[in-house]
C-alpha cells in the first residue's frame, strides 16, 4: 500500500521526538530508515504501524486513515522476537487460520515458507526453547505468511547469527518483490541497508533530513 505522512509529531514530555512535514512511500517500496539512536527512527514507524499516536499530523494508507481492514494487512517485526507459546508451525500457521484459510491451504504455505527459511528441522519444537536466530526467523515467517500489503521492520536483525540474517534478508526482498509488499525496516546497518533496500532515509533529532535512492543517501557504505 502507499503511505502519505503528513504534518507528523511527536512530543515526549515536553520535548518533541519527530517532526516529518511530508513523507509518501509509495507502493512497492523498499524503504531503508537510518539515522543514530534517538534519531526517531522508532517512533516513525510505530506511528505509522498504529502501535503509538502522534502528537499531530495524518498518516493515510491508500489515500485512507486506518481501519481495521488496512489494519489487518500490515504487520511489525521488532528487534525482540514475539512468538505465541506453541510450537514453530503453529506460531507461522497462526495468521491464517485468524485468517480462517483452509487447512490443506495452511499446510501448503507453511510448508514452503518452512523449507525457504531453513526451519524444516525445527517445526515441531516449541517456541520458547528456540535461539535468538531461530525465533526472529519465525517471527519473520509469521509477518510475511499472510502476504501484507505492509511490512514494517524495527532492527530485526540486531544480535542475530549472520547465516540467519542472510536467510531473512532474502524472504524479505522476495516479499517485496513478488507480492509487491511495501517494506519499511530500520537499521543500524548501513551495510544491510545497502544490500536491500532501494532508498533510504536518514534520520536526525527527529527530522528526516534525507531521502532517495541508496545510491544517493549512503554515500560510504
Ligand atoms: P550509529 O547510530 O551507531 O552512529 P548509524 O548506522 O546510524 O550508526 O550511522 C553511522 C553514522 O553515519 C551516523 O553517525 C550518521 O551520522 C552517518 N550517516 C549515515 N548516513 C548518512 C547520510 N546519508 N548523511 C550523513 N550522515 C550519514
Ligand atoms: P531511534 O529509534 O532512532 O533510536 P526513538 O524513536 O526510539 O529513536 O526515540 C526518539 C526519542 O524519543 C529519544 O530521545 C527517546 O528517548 C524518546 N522516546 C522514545 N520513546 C519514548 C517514551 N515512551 N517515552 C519518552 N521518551 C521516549
Amino acid at each position: 500500500m502507499k503511505i502519505k505522512v503528513s504534518g507528523l509529531t511527536k512530543v515526549y514530555n515536553n520535548k518533541q521526538v519527530l517532526n516529518i512535514p511530508k513523507l509518501e512511500i509509495e507502493k512497492g517500496s523498499l524503504l531503508g530508515i537510518i539515522g543514530p539512536n534517538g534519531a526517531g527512527k522508532s517512533t516513525l514507524v510505530k506511528i505509522i504501524g498504529g502501535i503509538e499516536t502522534s502528537t499531530s499530523g495524518l498518516v493515510l494508507f491508500d489515500g485512507k486513515p486506518i481501519n481495521s481492514n488496512l489494519y489487518q494487512n500490515m504487520t511489525m517485526v521488532f528487534q525482540k522476537p514475539y512468538l505465541l507459546r506453541g510450537s514453530v508451525f503453529y506460531n507461522i500457521a497462526y495468521p491464517l487460520r485468524i485468517r480462517k484459510v483452509e487447512e490443506e491451504e495452511i499446510s501448503r504455505r507453511v510448508e514452503k515458507i518452512l523449507d525457504e527459511m531453513d526451519l524444516v528441522e525445527i517445526r515441531n519444537q516449541k517456541s520458547w526453547t528456540l535461539s535468538g536466530g531461530e525465533a526472529q526467523k519465525v517471527a519473520l515467517a509469521r509477518a510475511i505468511i499472510f502476504n501484507p500489503s505492509l511490512l514494517i521492520l524495527d532492527e530485526p536483525t540486531a544480535n542475530i547469527d549472520p547465516s540467519s540474517i542472510a536467510i531473512m534478508e532474502k524472504i524479505i526482498k522476495k516479499s517485496n518483490q513478488e507480492n509487491g509488499t511495501t517494506v519499511i525496516i530500520v537499521t543500524h546497518n548501513l551495510q544491510q541497508a545497502n544490500r536491500i533496500c532501494k532508498d533510504v532515509g536518514f534520520m536526525y533529532r527527529g527530522e528526516l533530513i534525507e531521502i532517495g535512492s541508496k545510491e544517493k543517501v549512503i554515500r560510504n557504505p
